[in-house]
C-alpha cells in the first residue's frame, strides 16, 4: 500500500529536509519547467482565455452559492438515471460506505476482494486505500504514475503527475523488484525507456482490469441536471476501470457540481491547457447512471462532504473550493520546486494545499497551522489559475487565523506590535528613540535574539541602522 501522510513533521521541517536531496530538487526543476512553459504557448494560442477564465469563475461561484439546490437536483438526476447516492459527512463514513458496497459485491468470496482505481485525489484524501485493506480489500491503483506510487510505497507528490519526484531510472527499479509481488511480474531485461515501462504497466495492468468486479473513481465534475459523472484522464486506464467491472463506486467531494452540460464546455477547455498543455484531453469518460448492456450493471455515488461545508462558510476561503485540479499552480511556485509535494503533508500540495488542506482538516495541527506559511506570497498560482483563485489573498487570511489561534510566538509578536503602535502613535518618543539608536549603532547587535527571531536572522541581515535618521535628514535638506 502507498505510504500515508499520518505523523508527518510541520512544512518547515519537512521542507529543510527535501532541499537537501539534489536528486528531488533536479527531478522537479526539469519537470515543473517542463510543464509551465507547455502551458504557456497552450493558454497563448487562445485569444478568449481572460473570458475563459472569467466563465470558470463565475459558474464556479454561482454554484457554490447554491449548492444545495444543485447537489438535490444532481441526487435526483442519478437515482433517476438507475444510480444510488449516498452521501459521507466525513472520511470514515465514506470508507465505511465504499467497503461496505465492495463487500455486498463479493457475497463472501475473498476471491472477489479486490478492486481496481482510477486516479482520484478524494479517495486518497480520505485514505481509501488503507481502510479497504484493513477490511481485507486490495485497491489496485491503475493511473500509471499512482501505480508508480503504489508499488514504490510511497505518496504522490504532485495532483497531475504524482510520481514527479522519480525519474525513469527510479520507476524501472521500482517495477523490476515490485511488480510480481502485487501480480505480473515486470520483463526481466527492462530497461528506463519510456516506452518499455507502459508496456510493462499495460501487462501488469490488463490482468486486473479483466478479473475485478469492482471499479472505484472520482470524477472532475458532475453535471447536475442529467446526473453525468465526467473523469478526465491521459491513459485510458481510466476507461478500463469505468466500463469493465460489474459495479462503478464513484467518491466525489460535493464541489466539484457544475449545472449544465453547457458549463462544461468552459472547463473543458481551460482543464486541459492548463494541466497538460494540451488542447483536448486525450480521454474523457462521462456516464449516466447505468446502461442495459453496456458498462457497470450498478453505479454508485458516494457525495464527500470532509469539510467541505465548513470551508464554504469561510466567505474569503471558500474560493478555493472553485479549484479544478489542474496543477498550474504547483508548476510555476518557487516554493514547490524546492520544497517538494511530501513536505505538504496532504494528497493536495503546492499553493493550492496550502490553502485547501486547512480549510478541510482546520489548523489544530502544527503541519495544518504551517501549511499558511509555505508561500513567499510572490502570487504566480494567482496569475495562472484558470479560475481565478487569489491564492495569496486566502493564504494572508488563513495566516490571521492561525496568528489568532495563539501560541506563545504569537503573544510576543501581539505585544511587540501593541508596543510598536503605541511609539508610533507619540512621534515625540519615536524621534528620541531613532536618535538615541543612531547613535548606539555600533552597539546593536547581528542577529536577533530569542529562538524564533534568531531563527529568522539566521539566513538574513539585518538592515544597518543609518548615522543620521531620516526625519534629521530631512529637517537639514529638504526645509
Ligand atoms: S488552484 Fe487553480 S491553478 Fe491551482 S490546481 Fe486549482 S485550478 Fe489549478
Amino acid at each position: 500500500m502507498s505510504g500515508t501522510y499520518l505523523g508527518m513533521p510541520a512544512f518547515p521541517e519537512a521542507a529543510h529536509e527535501a532541499v537537501r536531496n539534489d536528486t528531488l530538487r533536479a527531478n522537479l526543476r526539469h519537470a515543473t519547467h517542463t510543464i509551465r512553459d507547455k502551458r504557456a504557448v497552450a493558454v497563448a494560442e487562445l485569444d478568449d482565455w481572460t473570458e475563459l477564465r472569467e466563465a470558470g469563475k463565475q459558474i464556479k461561484e454561482h454554484t457554490l452559492s447554491r449548492l444545495d439546490h444543485y447537489l438535490v437536483q444532481l441526487e435526483e438526476s442519478v437515482t433517476a438515471a438507475g444510480g444510488t447516492v449516498h452521501w459521507a459527512a466525513d472520511a470514515e463514513e465514506a470508507n465505511r460506505i465504499v467497503a461496505d458496497l465492495v463487500k455486498a459485491t463479493g457475497e463472501g468470496d475473498t476471491e472477489k476482494r479486490e478492486v481496481v482505481k482510477v486516479k482520484s485525489m478524494a479517495t486518497q484524501e480520505i485514505g481509501l486505500n488503507e481502510a479497504l485493506e484493513a477490511e481485507g480489500i486490495a485497491a489496485y491503483e491503475t493511473d500509471l504514475a499512482e501505480l508508480i506510487v503504489q508499488l514504490g510505497e510511497d505518496r504522490p507528490s504532485h495532483i497531475l503527475v504524482p510520481a514527479i519526484h522519480r525519474n525513469r531510472g527510479e520507476i524501472r527499479d521500482i517495477f523490476r523488484s515490485e511488480m510480481e509481488k502485487w501480480g505480473r511480474a515486470a520483463p526481466e531485461n527492462l530497461t528506463d525507456s519510456p516506452a518499455e515501462l507502459a508496456e510493462a504497466a499495460r501487462l501488469h495492468l490488463r490482468e486486473k482490469f479483466l478479473r475485478a468486479e469492482v471499479g472505484i473513481s472520482g470524477a472532475n465534475f458532475m453535471v447536475a441536471e442529467t446526473g453525468t459523472m465526467v473523469v478526465v484522464e491521459s491513459e485510458g486506464n481510466g476507461r478500463m476501470c469505468l466500463t469493465l467491472p460489474e459495479t462503478l463506486i464513484s467518491v466525489v467531494g460535493i464541489e466539484k457540481i457544475v449545472p449544465t452540460w453547457r458549463d462544461l464546455e468552459v472547463f473543458l477547455q481551460t482543464l486541459p491547457r492548463s494541466s497538460t498543455a494540451e488542447r483536448m484531453n486525450p480521454y474523457t469518460s462521462m456516464w449516466t447512471g447505468t446502461t442495459d448492456a453496456d458498462g457497470p450493471k450498478a453505479f454508485h455515488l458516494v457525495l464527500l462532504d470532509n469539510g467541505r461545508t465548513d470551508t464554504l462558510a469561510d466567505e474569503v476561503g471558500r474560493q478555493a473550493l472553485r479549484c479544478i485540479r489542474c496543477s498550474a499552480c504547483l508548476n510555476v511556485c518557487p516554493v514547490y520546486e524546492r520544497a517538494g509535494g511530501h513536505a505538504y503533508g496532504s494528497v493536495y500540495p503546492g499553493p493550492i494545499g496550502a490553502i485547501l488542506t486547512p480549510q478541510l482538516r482546520g489548523t489544530a495541527s502544527e503541519i495544518d497551522a504551517s501549511l499558511p506559511y509555505a508561500s513567499s506570497l510572490c502570487g504566480a498560482c494567482y496569475d495562472v489559475c484558470p479560475v481565478a483563485i487569489d491564492i495569496p489573498e486566502v493564504l494572508v487570511h488563513l495566516r490571521e487565523k492561525v496568528a489568532e489561534q495563539g501560541g506563545p510566538g504569537h503573544r510576543l509578536e501581539k505585544a511587540a506590535i501593541k508596543a510598536a503602535g503605541w511609539v508610533l502613535d507619540h512621534p515625540a518618543v519615536l524621534a528620541a528613540g531613532e536618535r538615541v539608536a543612531a547613535k548606539t549603532r555600533r552597539l546593536h547587535p547581528k542577529k536577533l535574539p530569542g529562538p524564533g527571531a534568531s531563527q529568522w536572522t539566521d539566513s538574513r541581515d539585518l538592515p544597518e541602522m543609518p548615522a543620521e535618521p531620516f526625519r534629521d535628514w530631512w529637517k537639514k535638506n529638504r526645509t
